[in-house]
């Protein structure tokens, strides 16, 4: 877990899906942290508590609220309803839509299910699109001058994966237009829309998939030029960093945090002969 401290986001309203674990929860910790009042948000509502207690052991003497709200992102009431309770403290400064799905069913052209393609798309993007539309009207309400959103993608959506994960890979390219289109569009409101692109990193999700398949994971290692997967701390301090005013004149990016592993050129010769230090 982080250790910056700080009051970088002093006095803002910060609403977090998929905050009940890997990225989402080590993101709610730095915001506390930072100052600010924070909802977590997840579909899973013991892991939720389990998320909102360790933040509490995390930032014993937080500054600002910290609640939970157990919803689905593919419903728009519950997104509705989930601002609804950053409403009560004034209304959203930061919106973290993050929560995401990869399906073990997930495949190729042929082989990738209906069910699992609208699954993952009601999930992945419209999801992000409902954060990005409640937490507009929210901004709007309240009349704020500036507001954050920032939108989980992937570096999927920049490179191909040999991994067959249709579904996925085209869900988060749709984050990365979704996000770029309203980060014009609303920009003159003083709203950015930011997207977050990870590589594979050590979280829930991708340990679920990889099972205790080490090979497997030594395969995907070596693509990373550090020949190591990230933390969900390192895509932490990059949300910290998109949510807060020092990051006032970014908007629209895709913001890689990939350990440079979209940089780099794998031999079909395999890893380098030295590992690295
Ligand atoms: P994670 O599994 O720890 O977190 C995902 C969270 O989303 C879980 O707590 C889960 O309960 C929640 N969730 C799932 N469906 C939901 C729904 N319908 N409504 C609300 N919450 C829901 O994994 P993570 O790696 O922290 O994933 C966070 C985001 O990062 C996802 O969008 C994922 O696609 C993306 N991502 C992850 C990796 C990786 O390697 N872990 C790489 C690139 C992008």
């Amino acid at each position: 877990m982080g250790s910056i401290a700080g009051g970088r986001l002093a006095g803002k309203n910060a609403v977090v899906t998929g905050a009940a674990g890997g990225i989402g929860l080590e993101t709610c910790v730095l915001f506390a942290r930072e100052g600010a009042s924070v909802v977590m948000a997840d579909i899973s509502g013991p892991a939720l508590d389990k998320g909102i207690a360790k933040v509490r052991e995390l930032v014993p003497s937080a500054p600002g609220q910290l609640a939970t709200c157990i919803c689905d992102v593919s419903k728009e009431s519950d997104v509705a309803a989930l601002v609804a309770q950053a409403d009560g403290w004034g209304g959203v400064d930061i919106m973290f839509n993050n929560a995401g799905i990869m399906h073990a069913d997930d495949a190729d052209a042929v082989d990738t299910p209906d069910k699992i393609w609208d699954l993952t798309m009601n999930i992945n993007v419209k999801g992000v699109w409902y954060g990005c539309k409640h937490a507009v009207l929210s901004m709007r309400k309240f009349g704020k001058k500036k507001g954050s959103i920032i939108n989980t993608a992937s570096v999927v959506a920049l490179v191909g994966s040999a991994t067959p994960q249709l579904a996925y890979t085209a869900s988060k390219g749709a984050v990365l237009a979704l996000t770029r289109e309203l980060a014009v569009v609303h920009a003159r409101e003083g709203f950015r829309f930011n997207a977050l692109c990870p590589a594979p990193l050590n979280t829930p999700l991708l340990q679920d998939w990889l099972g205790d398949d080490h090979a497997k994971r030594l395969r995907r290692e070596i693509h990373f030029p550090s020949g190591r997967f990230g933390e969900a701390i390192e895509q932490a301090q990059a949300v910290l960093f998109l949510a807060s005013d020092e990051s006032s004149f970014v908007n629209g990016t895709d913001f890689v945090v990939d350990g440079g592993m979209t940089k780099a050129y794998v031999t079909p010769e395999g890893p380098p002969t030295q590992p690295p230090a």
